[in-house]
C-alpha cells in the first residue's frame, strides 16, 4: 500500500508547477530568501495586510477578482484587490477613531461574509491582532475565548448576537466595542453596540498600514480541541513570508488563477489559506457563503471554473458518500490540484479523487502552531496515497524518540521507524508561543525540536507516514496500532462511510482495538455486516491489528472544524467524563439549531 504511486494527470495545457523542482529547492532554499521577495514597510517594518493586499491595490493586481463571493442565493459578488483595500483602509481607521491601540484584540464571529475579510485585514493594517471565532460556537466557547485573547472589540452579526454574546456579555468588561453587520433596523435592537456598515462608510478609503516590526503579534488561533481543551496559538507578522510561498509550492497557486479554500474562517486553514496566502499570491479566491451540498460543490467546481480546491477529509468522505456518479454530470476540467488537510487522508478518498475529479487529492500536513503547511505531496511529485508528503523547502523534519517530560537528549529515527513528528524551530510561521501558557509552550520545544504531538513514520525516500496522534494510538500486546491504518481498511469496505478507532483496556493484551463505523446508505448494521467487517479488516491487517469488537454509530462524534474526536468515543466507551466539548459538532454548547450565517459547513 506504502509504495504505490499515483502518477500525475496534467490538465490539457495546464501551466508547469510553481515548485517545479521540489528536490533542488529542499537543498538551497533559505527563508531570507523568500523575506527578500516582500514589499516590506519603511524602516524594517512589515505589515500582513500591506503584504496581502496593501501593495497590489495600486499595481497591476488592482483590477482584479480577489474575492468573489457567492451569497447562498442570488448574483455572485466581486471584489477587486483595489475595492478590497478601501474597505481594509476604512476599517483600520474606525478601530483607531474607537481607540483600539496597536495590540489589541479584535475578534471575528462571522460566517463567510464580504466582512469578515474586512475584518481580517483592517485589524492587522491597525497592527492590532486579529482573531477568529467560529460563527457554531454557542456563549460559553464564545466567552471563554474573548476572555482568554482578551478581546476589545467583536464583529459579529445581530442574530449571533443576541444568541452567543449578549448572554455574557457583561462577564466580558474588556470588550469595549461590539460591531454589527446587519440592516440599520436590526443592529438598532441590540444596544451597547454599533452599525458597522453605517460607520465604515464615514471612513476614509486609504490608510497607511501600521509600521508593525516582524515579531509583532498578528492573529491569535485557537487550536481545534481535538485531544482536550483549546490553546491560543500566538502567530507574528513575519509568518506572512511562509504563508506566501508555501501556498505557491503545496497548493500551486499562480496568478490569475481561481482558487477555492472551503475551509471554515473560524480555523486557522480559513485565514492562513483562505484569506492570507491567496492574497500574497494574486489569485481569485470564491468564497461560497452557504453550507456543505455535495451538488452544489460540483456546480461551483464547474462554473467558477476553479484550477486550485483545498478542502478536508471530511468533505471528501461526504462527497464520496455522494458516490462517483454525483461527479459525472459535471465539467470539471479547469481542475488543476485538489489538496487535503486537517485529518489523515485515506487511500481509498486520493484515489476516488481520481475516479471522480479526474485528479488524484494531495494531502498535507501542518497544525495551528506551525500557522503554514510544512509537508505537503507538491504537484511535482508522485502522490503516495496514504501519506503526508515531504517537508516542504524550508522545513526540517524528523521523526523523533523523545524522553517522556524531560529537557532531552531528542532520538532522531530512521526510515520505517514510528516516532513523533517533530520540526526543526525557525520557520516563519513558527507560533510563538500559546497565550497565557508559558509552561505548555516550554514543553514542545525539547533539546532544538518543536514536538508537534503526532506519531508518523518516514519512508526511504523521504515520505512521511501519519501514524495518529500521540494520545489515540493503541498499544496492544506489545503492538503499537496507528488507529488511521484501521480506520483506512475499513474505509475500503464499500459499506463504511466513516470510522473511527479507540484502544479498550483489555487485561490480557492491554488494549484492544475497538472500531465504530458509520455506514453508506443502503447498509444495516446488524450481525452478519459486524462478521463481515471484522473479516475484511483482518484480512487487510493481520490478525494482531484489527479490530476485536465493531460497533455501529449513526454519527461518529467529530469537531466543528471536522476532526473525529476519539476521545469522546473512548470516554463513552469507558464511562469517563467527557472533558472540554466546546469545540463537539451539536456538543452541550450548541444552540439548538445552527443560525442561518452560522456557517456550520465543514471544516
Ligand atoms: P488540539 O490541538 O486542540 O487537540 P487539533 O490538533 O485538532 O486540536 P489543529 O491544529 O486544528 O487542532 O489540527 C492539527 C492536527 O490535525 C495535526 O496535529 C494532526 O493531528 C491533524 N492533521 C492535520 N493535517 C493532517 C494530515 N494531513 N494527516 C493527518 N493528520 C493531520
Ligand atoms: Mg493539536
Amino acid at each position: 500500500m506504502e509504495r504505490e504511486v499515483v502518477d500525475k494527470l496534467e490538465g490539457p495545457g495546464g501551466p508547469p508547477p510553481a515548485l517545479a523542482d521540489p528536490a533542488a529547492l529542499r537543498a538551497s532554499f533559505r527563508w531570507d530568501d523568500a523575506r527578500a521577495e516582500l514589499a516590506g514597510l519603511p524602516g524594517g517594518a512589515l505589515n500582513m495586510a500591506h503584504e496581502a493586499v496593501g501593495r497590489h491595490a495600486r499595481g497591476p493586481l488592482a483590477d482584479r477578482v480577489a474575492f468573489r463571493f457567492l451569497p447562498r442565493a442570488g448574483a455572485p459578488r466581486d471584489l477587486t484587490y483595489a475595492a478590497l483595500w478601501t474597505e481594509v483602509a476604512r476599517f483600520a481607521h474606525l478601530l483607531e477613531a474607537l481607540g483600539v491601540g496597536r495590540g489589541e484584540r479584535v475578534f471575528s464571529l462571522l460566517g463567510r461574509v464580504p466582512e469578515l475579510y474586512t475584518t481580517v485585514l483592517g485589524a492587522l493594517a491597525r497592527g492590532a491582532v486579529f482573531s477568529p471565532l467560529f460563527a457554531a460556537f454557542g456563549p460559553e466557547p464564545v466567552q471563554t475565548r474573548l476572555e482568554l485573547g482578551d478581546g476589545r472589540a467583536l464583529v459579529t452579526t445581530p442574530a449571533l448576537y443576541a444568541q452567543k454574546v449578549a448572554p455574557v456579555r457583561d462577564r466580558l468588561p474588556g470588550l469595549r466595542h461590539v460591531l454589527l453587520v446587519g440592516a440599520p433596523e436590526e443592529v438598532a435592537r441590540h444596544p451597547g453596540t454599533l452599525d458597522l456598515r453605517r460607520l465604515l462608510a464615514e471612513q476614509p478609503a486609504d490608510y497607511a498600514p501600521a509600521p508593525t516590526a516582524p515579531e509583532d503579534m498578528a492573529l491569535l488561533h485557537f487550536t481545534s480541541g481535538t485531544t482536550g481543551k483549546p490553546k491560543g496559538a500566538v502567530h507574528v507578522h513575519e509568518a506572512i513570508v511562509a504563508h506566501r510561498v508555501t501556498g505557491r509550492w503545496a497548493l500551486d497557486l499562480q496568478p490569475g488563477d481561481v482558487y477555492w479554500c472551503t475551509a471554515d474562517p473560524g480555523w486557522v486553514t480559513g485565514i492562513s489559506y483562505g484569506v492570507l496566502s491567496p492574497l500574497c499570491n494574486g489569485v481569485t479566491s470564491v468564497v461560497d457563503e452557504a453550507d456543505f451540498a455535495p451538488e452544489r460543490w460540483y456546480r461551483t467546481l464547474q462554473e467558477q471554473r476553479v484550477a486550485v480546491w483545498y478542502t478536508a477529509p471530511t468533505a471528501v468522505r461526504m462527497m464520496m458518500r455522494a458516490g462517483e456518479e454525483a461527479a459525472r454530470p459535471w465539467d470539471l476540467s479547469a481542475l488543476r490540484l485538489v489538496a487535503s488537510v486537517g485529518e489523515p487522508l485515506n487511500p481509498e478518498a486520493v484515489r476516488w479523487g481520481l475516479r471522480a475529479l479526474g485528479r488524484p487529492i494531495h494531502d498535507n500536513w501542518w497544525q495551528t502552531e506551525t500557522g503554514g503547511i510544512m509537508v505537503a505531496n507538491v504537484r511535482a511529485e508522485p502522490i503516495r496515497p496514504g501519506s503526508m508528503g515531504r517537508p516542504l523547502p524550508g522545513v526540517e523534519a524528523a521523526v523523533v524518540r523523545a524522553p517522556e517530560g524531560g529537557p532531552g537528549p531528542v532520538e532522531v529515527l530512521g526510515p520505517g521507524e514510528e516516532g513523533e513528528l517533530a520540526l526543526r524551530p525557525g520557520w516563519p510561521s513558527m507560533f510563538r508561543g500559546y497565550l497565557n501558557d508559558e509552561a505548555r509552550t516550554r514543553r514542545c520545544f525539547v533539546d532544538g525540536w518543536y514536538l508537534t504531538g503526532d506519531l508518523a513514520r518516514r519512508d526511504a525516500d523521504g515520505y512521511l507516514w501519519f501514524v495518529g496522534r500521540k494520545d489515540d494510538v493503541i498499544k496492544t500486546s506489545g503492538h503499537l496500532v496507528s488507529p488511521f491504518e484501521v480506520e483506512s481498511a475499513l474505509l475500503s469496505h464499500p459499506a463504511v462511510a466513516e470510522a473511527g478507532v479507540i484502544g479498550k483496556p483489555d487485561p490480557v493484551a492491554g488494549h484492544l482495538v475497538k472500531a465504530f463505523v458509520s455506514l453508506r446508505p443502503g447498509h444495516a448494521g446488524d450481525a452478519a455486516l459486524t462478521k463481515a467487517l471484522l473479516a475484511h479488516a483482518r484480512k487487510l491487517l493481520g490478525a494482531a491489528v484489527a479490530p476485536k469488537e465493531l460497533a455501529f454509530l449513526p454519527e461518529l462524534p467529530r469537531t466543528r472544524s471536522g476532526k473525529i474526536m476519539r476521545r469522546l468515543l473512548r470516554a463513552r466507551e469507558l464511562g469517563l467524563p467527557e472533558g472540554d466539548t466546546s469545540t463537539l459538532e451539536g456538543g452541550a454548547d450548541a444552540p439548538p439549531a445552527a443560525p442561518p450565517e452560522g456557517g456550520g459547513a465543514p471544516p
